[in-house]
């Protein structure tokens, strides 16, 4: 399914000149139907190249689970995997298995009658939340600063701005600028998407210290664990990163370098809840907190069920694609009492559908 955005979208990755603006989404659905007639749907993505490649392999290893009892999740994930064993464990094949992986635990939830967060386990009924599509760098200022104060009057709990531009200066006024629209009280994180080098993120982080942020995100490279560590332990403000990783073995190498205060895995980039599991639980036993990347229809389940006080990031980007909305109050967001996650496809998603494919039991 591609999703078009209503104006292409820059980060510091456009603005460095290593990406092209995006200007839309491809989505992967699985939908998954018991022969007792119960569903579940789950879904991964894939921003500019790549939705294809995820749907043709997706196609591929779907017949594994199928005529399988959907209650052995963990199985069924290991039979997903062997049958793409020879393309690898990360990036395209386990953003494939994560589809089906999600459908099946919303399945799971919603043959219980639970949303998922209480089928795992919640420890709270509301997540904080803060808006991150406000604040990209196509924006102007004054339109930034605008979008800042309608998120929080819309009861959203926190502002992201992206920084990173080619020119530290410019990110540093635009920091300023919300800050002191938004005053010191409201939670406000600044997102580089990897584009500072070693010495620039340790110089800018230490210019930003005084601007009391919750968190830097992904100031460098996503894989330079090392370089994250040393920022982490040089300054006072919070590093946040993880978005990027695929697999939860790539995340556990990113807990065991101590590369980050906040954790930022991704359902559908890690292999599904399943794998997410692993990765929560290894970021818990190391104190560490939790702000799952992106596609809050799924995290706000699983940051609910997460010991320690987590964040959820608000993208108003997925919503043409459901018949629900998730409630937004006191700067939280709040789980409803729907089963599993509590969304259905819209019909404006499946007129989206570029491509469908039915996979039966042949018994
Ligand atoms: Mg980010």
């Amino acid at each position: 399914m591609h999703l078009p955005l209503a104006a292409p979208v820059s980060d510091a990755k456009v603005l460095t000149g290593v990406q092209r603006p995006m200007t839309g989404i491809a989505l992967l659905f699985a939908e998954i139907t018991t022969r007792d007639g119960h569903q579940g749907i789950g879904f991964g993505y894939a921003k500019r190249a790549g939705g294809p490649g995820q749907y043709a392999h997706a196609r591929e290893i779907a017949p594994a689970v199928v005529g399988q009892d959907p209650s052995d999740i963990g199985r069924l994930w290991d039979r997903l995997v062997w049958a793409g064993a020879s393309v690898g464990r990360s990036g395209l094949a386990i953003q494939a298995v994560a589809a089906l992986d999600i459908a099946l635990w919303d399945l799971k939830a919603r043959r219980a009658g639970l949303p998922l967060a209480k089928l795992l386990g919640a420890f709270r009924d509301s997540v904080r939340c803060y808006n991150t599509s406000g604040g990209f760098l196509h924006t102007p200022v004054g339109e930034v600063l605008d979008n800042a104060t309608a998120s929080l009057e819309r009861g959203l709990g926190g502002i992201k701005i992206k920084v990173g531009q080619p020119d530290g200066a410019a990110d540093l006024e635009r920091v300023a600028a919300v800050r002191s629209r938004v005053g010191d009280a409201v939670p406000l994180m600044v997102d580089a998407n990897q584009q500072w080098d070693r010495p620039t993120a340790l110089r800018l982080g230490r210019a930003l210290e005084g601007f009391g942020l919750t968190w830097i995100e992904e100031p460098l490279d996503a894989y330079d664990h090392e370089g994250h560590a040393a920022l982490a332990a040089a300054l006072d403000t919070p590093v946040a990163t993880g978005e990027m990783l695929a697999g939860a073995a790539e995340h556990a190498a990113l807990i065991e370098a101590r590369a980050c205060d906040i954790v930022q895995p991704d359902a559908p980039r890690v292999g599904g809840i399943t794998p997410f599991l692993k990765v929560a639980a290894l970021a818990d036993h190391r104190h560490l907190q939790l702000a799952p990347h992106f596609a809050m229809e799924i995290h706000l389940h699983l940051a609910a069920a997460y010991p320690r006080e987590p964040w959820v990031e608000h993208f108003e980007w997925l919503e043409p694609l459901f018949n629900e909305r998730t409630e937004i109050r006191d700067g939280r967001m709040h789980l409803s009492a729907r089963p599993g996650l509590g969304i259905t496809l819209s019909p404006q998603a499946r007129a989206w559908t570029r491509e469908t494919c039915l996979i039966e039991s042949p018994d």
